[in-house]
């Protein structure tokens, strides 16, 4: 094993039973046309196994540990690593199979565009599958699904990633739950959100500080999205800014507070709500009532 770079959320996953349910969750399927002649399938049929197989895009390989289970029932990945020597040995390693593409870099400074039309004969991605660095998790959540404001324009079908146990109860809650809160709120309103499994802290080594959880998202859009999604971000970043205080405080600079009452009353919730009180289509609707 190399040694673990701090500064880039090195942890190698060495629990197999972590591995296989992180790869069980993303149902991934592989034609089999290879096993067969041109003259076993009929041309559509083809056609329809290619369309129903899965390419796998990961983020952070690392040793490659996942990367290999992925290959085995992929029909491709394409995996972006930052560390330079780690992109030598999975090189060394994985460089020689014709479904794998590896990409040097930061995930986060790539164009997706780039990653979702890697190479010419090279399928886009349409799945991700990952057990990425915890300190970026934000940002890459932002990177696959976009905001509300800005959806990414051609979603992923499903998205795997190892996370931080806490972050995985978060996407997981519903209002009024203690783990509801602003990032529930966006990330919901853009895919739906499982969470799979706990994975432990001593499954990696080094093990973090933290125990860790395997979640599963579905982009999708609500059947009543926001009318104005700009507003709903800034209704969601005001709502959430303290977290004690009651709805009609935090929200007292854009909606006066009998209004808010009233609009409060309409939506069947109590006017001293907080903003963890609200579910994804009430905060919506709030906001499409304004
Ligand atoms: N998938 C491996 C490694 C997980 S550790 C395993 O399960 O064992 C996280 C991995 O993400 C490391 O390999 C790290 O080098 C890589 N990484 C960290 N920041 C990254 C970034 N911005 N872009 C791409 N990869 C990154």
């Amino acid at each position: 094993m190399p040694q673990p770079r701090k500064q880039f959320g090195q942890h190698w996953l060495r629990s197999e039973k972590a591995l296989s349910q992180i790869v069980a969750a993303a149902e991934l399927r592989k034609s089999d046309r290879a096993e067969h002649t041109a003259q076993d399938i009929p041309q559509n049929n083809t056609l329809q196994s290619n369309i129903r197989s899965d390419r796998v895009l990961e983020i952070g390989p690392g040793t490659g540990i996942l990367t290999h289970q992925l290959l085995s029932q992929a029909q491709s990945v394409v995996a972006v690593e930052i560390d330079r020597d780690l992109c030598e040995r999975l090189t060394k390693k994985l460089g020689d199979i014709d479904n794998f593409l590896l990409l040097q870099g930061d995930f986060l400074s790539l164009e997706l565009e780039t990653l979702l039309n890697p190479f010419p004969d090279f399928q886009n991605p349409n799945k991700v599958v990952a057990n990425i660095p915890y300190n970026i998790t934000g940002p890459i959540l932002e990177k696959l699904l976009g905001t509300i404001a800005h959806p990414a324009p051609t979603p992923f079908d499903l998205i795997v990633l190892l996370v931080q146990k806490e972050i995985a109860l978060r996407l997981n809650s519903k209002a009024g739950s203690k783990h509801f809160g602003a990032l529930s709120v966006r990330v919901q309103y853009l895919a739906e959100c499982e969470f799979i499994c706990d994975v432990p802290a001593k499954a990696f080594q080094p093990p973090p500080k933290v125990d860790s959880a395997v979640i599963r998202l579905r982009p999708r859009s609500l059947e009543q999205p926001a009318h104005n999604p700009a507003q709903l971000e800034t209704l969601l970043k005001l709502g959430f800014s303290s977290k004690r205080k009651m709805l009609r405080n935090n929200l007292q600079s854009v909606i006066g507070r009998d209004r808010l009452s009233q609009l409060l009353e309409e939506l069947g919730v109590n006017s001293q709500s907080r903003a963890e009180d609200l579910s994804v289509n009430q905060w919506v609707a709030l906001s499409n009532k304004l």
